[in-house]
């Protein structure tokens, strides 16, 4: 069909569509018509779909509102920290992977909802450096401002009305700063007046799963504990695998594997999968959806 020829069959259907809509207007009036047309428009099919996300930060300040009356009175909060892993995995290793675990377990549970990830935590000294801090990329903060972070943060959840604040850190060094945030807050609050009805939880079974757990799993396997490594080994790089290979680079392995702790690894990558992976992430968060169902019953 030539260009002149799709041009006048599509003038015949528009101008057959106006004679139409010229006879609905003459039986039904033009108020008739708007009419149907605005019940039409606010019908389900026609409406904005109301947001799903479990993450605060896609929501806005109302639709958290309604989200925390419904009944999510939990909120998680990811915790994890911007270090060198290795020549072959990124520096927001943490970060990517507790937003992910953070969120399954949210979808899991069913009345929790997801905070922002905390990315700056204590890595060591700065000046000299230690730790971590040795290498490129890693930003360390004081362990002061970290646990005045932690708490302002379930200091404004309590505010708006959350029940039960939970940590999920998903590094190691920090964890006792978790624990002592959590202690404090929750016994600050049960001893006040008025200030009851808000828990803060240090959620250690999310680390133990993602720590010793996955190594039982992996032990399980046949590999060897100098090969699982503790970090940016074998199980280390599974686990990131199975969240989002691309934060992997599979050319570096070879060069991580001989490198060893001079270029910050301890383990041996190199024969870690998704699949691996993978079942540290299902003993994660069935883990900790386990742990968060009985704290906060
Ligand atoms: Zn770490």
């Amino acid at each position: 069909m030539n260009e002149r020829r799709i041009l006048g069959v599509r003038l015949l259907c528009w101008v057959i569509w106006l004679i139409r809509v010229i006879r609905v207007i003459r039986v039904m009036g033009v108020m008739g018509v708007m009419g149907v047309m605005g019940l039409l428009l606010s019908s389900p099919v026609f409406a904005a779909p109301s947001p799903t996300s479990l993450r605060i930060e896609e929501l806005t300040w109302t639709e958290l509102s309604d989200r925390i009356a419904a009944g999510s009175t939990t909120v998680l909060v990811p915790i994890g920290g911007t270090e060198q892993n290795g020549p072959h995995m990124v520096l927001g290793k943490h970060n990517v992977r507790v937003n992910a675990l953070a969120l399954q377990i949210a979808k899991s549970l069913g009345n929790a909802m997801v905070a922002p990830v905390l990315a700056y935590v204590p890595e060591g000294s700065i000046e000299p450096p230690t730790a971590h801090m040795r290498f490129t990329g890693t930003i360390s903060i004081p362990e002061s401002a970290f646990e005045a972070l932690l708490e302002s943060t379930a200091r404004s959840f309590k505010r708006h009305g959350f029940r039960d604040v939970v940590f999920l850190g998903d590094h190691g060094d920090y964890q006792k700063s978790l624990d002592r945030v959590a202690a404090r807050l929750t016994r600050d609050w049960s001893g006040r007046a008025g200030s009851a009805g808000c828990r803060v939880h240090s959620l250690s079974d999310f680390y133990r799963a993602a720590t010793d757990g996955h190594l039982q799993l992996l032990l399980a396997r046949g590999f060897s504990k100098a090969e699982i490594g503790s970090h940016a080994g074998l199980a280390d790089t599974a686990l990131t695998l199975a969240i989002d290979s691309t934060l992997v680079r599979q050319d570096q392995l070879a060069r991580a594997a001989q490198a060893g702790r001079r270029e910050g690894v301890l383990g041996d990558p190199r024969r870690a999968s998704a699949a691996l992976g993978q079942l540290g992430v299902d003993h994660i968060v069935e883990t900790s959806v386990a742990a968060i169902r009985e704290r906060t019953r």
